[in-house]
């Protein structure tokens, strides 16, 4: 038997091999890099290099790549193999520093939001010595930020890094004003839950919309559906369990630290949690793990579904980003502690977490829009398309003491009056879960639940990294000047409370009444991608990102017209795709069905006239008019599809997609699930929702 604890990480140039495989002064300076951001040196980058290939190959590696992750919501990657040509045939395996440390690429097929003209094809890879390299099939990958030939980002990664780099400045300066002085960074962490779907293989190949959209365009519910609740933590089934064992085996050996797996709440759904890491580090494992996710479903002849809304009428998946700030010293900053001096702290750091969100929402609710999403999002199942923070009862009457100076605690009674040295201790963590909160604080940490099943997290995280810096600043800014930190600090915090305390919902977020008490309180409520995106590039935006250096307003205004453009182009092939099954799938099998009908009738006819026929008249007239009702929205569609694509400006275009084709696509879907439900099964021509969700 393979231990796990032997060959975790045995594909990963972790620590443990850096250490056994570097020279002491070189193990030394890199560690320096990685720890403090410090820049490398050449002589250093080629002992690096030489090391890692040399580790490489003993593991059978033959090519290396900068792996990165491109505006595309996957990753890239283009093998390089080690060889270089020597006198008589023969080869040599080489690898230079200056081949780990910067990559050339061509960019110009990649999304830049025109950052970059075809004709400016160059694009630059930068090694991210902060996640470690590691090998996937054979190739040595070399995780890498990807900007343009002028230093404009043209991926994830990069305004991550920035935006971590953002929090650790202001972060530090608030945690000198508590006399912190040992720690020297502060890093976000984050613990990604990924949901996702596995049909059975042969199934999706017969239905042109999963291969072509990752989600279904047309499908009744079957008769049994999620309502009987017996999936969400139910056995799981042998063939879906050897799929978790191999995928748990394959994210180990890459250093992954996959967790916990269970059933979720849809039949057929499923999720797993890793282990929280550094937020650079779990975006970068959350990529591996959706991309070997699919790899390893298709040996098991499973398709593993990452969309957002594969089936409608059934739960979609998300992704859980569990969020929290820590000290290089290993302190939680969310964690709310014993002592009074770490409890106000603490309530600092939530308090910006508070002001953060309420400030920021509008650009949180930008950074988990997508197509996909907008299926989720604000349906019964997903958090509401309003952001909110649930604290729970505690904490809230916490707030509210220290708002209202009025005395907190059920024994004590004692005086809220946040001071370094005087601020009780607050009680053990008795909240309740809330699932249907956006942004919850479960403990130690947030969970932000509106993000996708498909999406990188480094969009969300970058957003709430800089918001929370911001803040911080701010808090910095107000505080270093005061006279008297603790009556400042009381100040702030009473301010923030009453100023913020409209993002707390501690209610049920599904409830309509909500939406409406939302709306009284000022709050945003962006139901769909195009409704939402304007608000990244507003003034108030601009700022916030130019001012911590994580975002150009150029590269703004690049990302802003990448998204509107891949929200046309996505819904673009969904309508073609819908189409093209209407026109040769669907109705022509109706038409075939209803021939047979009136074959049938005309030989029960030919009986005897007075046959009862009502079954066989009445199906065929249903038919013929649900069919001439579908070919009507199939014309309607085409022409909204026309329309949406003679509109140039991409954020035009994308309010008519929604607006138009969206509103086509769904009166299409209608009318073929109405001949669905009533088409014999040995005609329609794909596997039904019954077939794809209850069949693993
Ligand atoms: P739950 O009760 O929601 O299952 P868990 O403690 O199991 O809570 O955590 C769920 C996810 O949150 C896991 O991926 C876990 O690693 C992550 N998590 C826990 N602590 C932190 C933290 N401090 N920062 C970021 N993520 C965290
Ligand atoms: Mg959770």
């Amino acid at each position: 038997m393979k231990l796990v604890s032997d060959y975790f990480g045995c594909m990963v140039f972790n620590d443990t091999v850096m250490k056994e495989t570097l020279s002491e002064d070189v193990y030394k300076s890199l560690k320096r890099t990685i720890e403090d951001g410090r820049s490398l040196n050449l002589s250093v980058a080629n002992a690096v290099a030489s090391a890692m290939k040399d580790w490489a190959i003993s593991l059978g590696a033959t090519h290396y790549t900068h792996w990165f992750q491109p505006m595309t919501g996957i990753t890239a990657e283009k093998h390089d193999s080690f060889i270089t040509p020597e006198n008589g045939g023969k080869v040599i395996m080489e690898f230079s520093g200056k081949e780990l440390v910067k990559g050339e690429t061509d960019a110009s097929s990649f999304p830049s939001g025109g950052l970059r003209a075809t004709f400016e094809a160059r694009g630059y890879t930068a090694w991210d010595a902060t996640s470690y390299a590691f090998i996937k099939d054979g190739v040595l990958c070399i995780p890498t930020a990807f900007c343009s030939f002028g230093g404009d980002a043209l991926d994830q990664k990069t305004p991550l890094l920035r935006s971590m780099e953002a929090i650790n400045r202001q972060a530090m300066r608030v945690l000198k004003l508590f006399g912190n002085e040992e720690v020297t960074s502060v890093k976000t962490t984050v613990g990604p839950e990924q949901e996702y779907f596995l049909v059975d293989k042969d199934l999706f190949k017969k239905r042109k919309d999963l291969i072509y959209t990752g989600r279904t365009l047309f499908g009744e519910k079957p008769p049994k559906g999620q309502e009987v609740e017996g999936h969400y933590y139910g056995v799981i089934k042998p063939r879906v369990q050897a799929f978790m064992k191999d995928l748990d085996e394959e994210l180990w050996k890459l250093g992954v630290p996959a967790k916990t797996e269970h059933n979720e709440a849809a039949p057929s759904q499923h999720e797993l949690a890793p282990v929280f890491e550094t937020t650079n580090i779990a975006a970068d494992h959350n990529q591996l793990t959706m991309e070997i996710m699919q790899k390893i479903a298709k040996k098991h002849n499973l398709v593993c579904l990452l969309h957002e809304k594969p089936f409608e009428g059934v739960n979609g998946s998300g992704k859980h980003n569990n969020w929290s700030i820590s000290t290089n010293t290993g302190v939680n900053l969310l964690e709310p502690g014993d002592t009074p001096q770490t409890n106000a702290q603490f309530l600092l750091f939530l308090c910006a977490v508070l002001k953060a969100v309420d400030d920021y929402q509008d650009l949180l609710r930008v950074s988990v829009a997508s197509a996909g999403n907008d299926h989720r999002l604000g349906a019964h199942e997903a958090p509401p398309a309003v952001v909110s923070i649930f604290l729970g009862g505690e904490l809230t009457e916490i707030l509210e003491a220290i708002e209202k100076d009025i005395p907190y605690g059920a024994k004590e009674k004692e005086l809220m009056r946040v001071g370094v040295h005087t601020l009780p201790k607050f009680p053990k963590d008795t909240t309740d879960r809330n699932r249907t909160s956006p942004f919850a604080f479960t403990g130690n940490k947030f969970e932000f639940r509106m993000l996708g099943s498909s999406a990188s997290v480094s969009n969300p995280n970058t957003v709430l990294n800089t918001a929370v810096a911001e803040v911080l600043k701010q808090f910095a800014d107000e505080l270093e000047t005061a006279s008297d930190f603790e009556f400042a600090l009381h100040e702030l915090i009473k301010r923030v409370i009453t100023d913020h305390k409209r993002i707390i919902f501690n209610g049920n977020g599904y409830d309509d009444k909500w939406l409406s008490e939302a709306e009284a309180r000022g709050l945003l409520n962006l139901k769909t991608t195009p409704d939402a995106m304007p608000y990244f590039i507003k003034e108030k935006s601009v700022a916030l990102f130019t001012a911590h250096k994580v975002y150009t307003e150029k590269e703004m205004l690049s990302r802003y017209e990448i998204y509107m453009r891949s929200y046309c182009n996505l819904i673009n092939i969904e309508a073609k795709t819908m189409l093209d099954m209407a026109m040769k799938d669907i109705l022509p099998a109706v038409s075939k069905y209803s021939g047979k009908l009136c074959g049938t009738l005309l030989s029960k006819k030919a009986v005897c006239k007075k046959l009862d026929c009502r079954y066989e008249q009445e199906m065929i007239e249903k038919i013929t008019n649900l069919t001439k009702d579908a070919y009507a929205h199939v014309q309607a569609l085409e022409k909204a599809i026309a329309d949406a694509d003679a509109v140039c400006a991409p954020d035009v275009r994308a309010v008519y997609y929604k607006d138009n084709v969206l509103k086509e696509m769904d009166a299409l879907r209608k009318a073929a699930n109405g001949l669905e439900s009533i088409v014999s099964a040995e005609y329609w021509p794909f596997p039904t929702y019954g077939d794809l969700l209850f069949e693993v």
